[in-house]
């Protein structure tokens, strides 16, 4: 059974690590560069990107983690996760200093404004069979540009990209570990799986 990490310097661990467990994967919490190491998969959740950016830095995180991913590691990035995970932040939105970077993708931070910082709409997700899935999205991204490395996996009705994968690497701009709905973790772990063996 491969080991998923949770990045959990901020954001809901405990959640994931459910769902990922329901999936028949197993789910650890990562703060140090020797647990980062250990694990066949990761997860990077909400938060606060800069926040999170910041402690990763401070747990020296960062570059053990740019090289895990260069070497191939599976991470699913959501929300703020989505937003570390792009090689580009759109400056309409915030700008950040860096990312970790990986997705050849330019995000917008808090893309859908003001006025919507949390809704929820149902989102067909490519390779995740049994219907759309309800997301939830709170103060989120969307990817404003898509490298032709990298392959839209869902959509908003309003056309906004909103779930990317590229190689390895899965991101999506909502929230599926608030939904009780496990089949976008059961996808990535499915992605864990089939890169372990
Ligand atoms: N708005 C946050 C950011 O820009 C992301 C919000 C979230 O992860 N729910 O980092």
């Amino acid at each position: 059974m491969p080991t998923i990490g949770i990045f959990a310097l901020q954001g809901d661990v405990r959640e994931h690590a459910r769902a990922l467990e329901a999936a028949g994967c197993g789910a650890v919490p990562v703060r140090r560069p020797a647990e980062l190491a250990a694990v066949d998969g990761l997860v990077l959740p909400g938060g606060e990107s800069t926040t999170i950016l910041k402690l990763a830095r401070t747990f020296e995180l960062l570059d053990p983690l740019r090289e895990r991913i260069a070497d191939g590691l599976p991470v699913y990035g959501s929300c703020a996760g989505m937003i570390l995970l792009a090689d580009r932040v759109d400056s309409g939105g915030s700008p950040l200093a860096e990312t970790i970077g990986g997705l050849d993708i330019a995000v917008r931070r808090n893309a859908f404004g003001r006025q919507v910082d949390s809704f929820e709409e149902d989102v067909a997700v490519d390779g995740v069979d049994g219907g759309p899935v309800r997301a939830v999205f709170i103060r989120a991204p969307w990817v404003q540009e898509l490298g032709p490395a990298a392959r839209a996996l869902g959509t908003t009705r309003a056309g906004q990209v909103v779930a990317v994968r590229q190689g390895a690497l899965l991101a999506t701009s909502f929230h599926p570990e608030m939904t009780g709905d496990g089949r976008v973790h059961a996808y990535f772990c499915r992605m864990v799986t089939e890169t372990a063996r």
